[in-house]
């Protein structure tokens, strides 16, 4: 049995999430490590049951993801999905066949009654994955995209079917008032040795897990370190700066460092951002730069360590 205050939490989206996930599993004994993943973005297609970030992270730890793209499966072919297109069906959504038979067998799950957290803890078996991966919540939350040009479009509509292109004006999260976060998150987050946040999307991604009932003040007092998914004011890949923007803050690392003050001990920042160290700390938050681009296995085994290795020290 292992001690529950041996646990290190990680809150994660999807592309950013998988990344020091799977650099965390190399280090952290199997059964110590819990992954809290963001499924605001979760949807409907088809009438297939589709969470993008729990795949991601899923792929990801079991060594079937596509490299090139940090989302989909290695090696993916594209056959039912040409199919759709000789049958003019909406093709806007990228579904892969590999994919697809997740997507069928999750869907299938979900009908006979299972709820989301147990089709993924049933998937990570079967695709031989240790660690606990789990959806923030059972219940359905939607993240809504206001934009100026269409008023509200789902995650998906603004974030495939638009490209990231609508201007944004607001965000929100459809069902937050009612869902409870998955069974067990707010007690193995308090009894947890540390909380850490990956380099994920703060506000659509982090935010949905954080606005979960009783996550915020579980998060109170605990060692918390955060990722910055922005590199010398550009994103690695996304929306994430042009989302900052549009709300009206400043795309920067020190943006993020705001974002989650509050409940941050530490912050881990780039190279390339180490002109806002002074600053982060007048916030009262304790910086450590670091190379935090993650590009293969290696750089997300040595940025995982590292955090570890920071979370420690912070803990002392
Ligand atoms: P999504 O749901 O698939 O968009 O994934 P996330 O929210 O988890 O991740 C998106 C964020 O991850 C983007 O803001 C990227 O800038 C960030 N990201 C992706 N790869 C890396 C990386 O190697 N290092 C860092 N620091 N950030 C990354």
């Amino acid at each position: 049995m292992t001690n529950s205050r041996n646990k290190v939490v990680l809150l994660a989206g999807g592309v950013g999430g998988a990344k020091i996930a799977e650099g965390l599993s190399q280090i952290i004994p199997d059964d110590q490590l819990i992954i809290y993943v963001n499924t605001g973005d979760d949807f409907q297609h088809f009438g297939l049951e589709i969470s993008p970030d729990l795949d991601t992270v899923t792929y990801m730890m079991a060594g079937l993801s596509n490299p090139d793209t940090g989302w989909g499966r290695a090696e993916e072919t594209w056959n039912a999905l040409k199919t759709i297109e000789l049958l003019d069906g909406p093709m806007w959504f990228n579904l892969g066949d590999k994919d697809l038979g997740n997507h069928l067998e999750r869907t299938r799950l979900k009908n006979k009654g299972f709820k989301l957290s147990e089709v993924s803890q049933l998937f990570c078996e079967k695709y031989g994955i240790r660690q606990k991966i789990l959806p923030m919540s059972d219940d359905q939350i939607q993240t809504m995209i206001h934009t100026v040009e269409f008023g509200f479009l789902s995650f998906q509509e603004y974030f495939v079917k638009q490209r990231c292109e609508p201007v944004i004006d607001g965000i929100k999260f459809r069902g937050i008032g009612k869902a409870q976060p998955v069974n067990g998150m707010v007690e193995t987050i308090k009894s947890s040795k540390f909380v850490i946040i990956a380099p994920s999307n703060p506000w659509v991604s982090i935010d949905p897990i954080i606005a979960m009932k009783g996550v915020r003040s579980a998060l109170k007092n605990k060692t918390i370190v955060a990722i910055s998914p922005i590199i010398g004011g550009k994103p690695v890949k996304g929306p994430v700066c042009k989302m900052y923007r549009e709300l009206g803050y400043e795309a920067s690392a020190l943006s993020v460092v705001k974002h989650y003050q509050g409940f941050l001990r530490g912050f881990i920042l780039d190279h390339a951002d180490s002109n806002f160290e002074s600053e982060i700390i007048i916030n009262g938050i304790i910086p450590y730069v670091t190379n935090t681009i993650m590009h293969d296995k290696n750089s997300r085994r040595k940025l995982a360590q590292e955090t570890l290795d920071f979370c420690g020290r912070l803990n002392q």
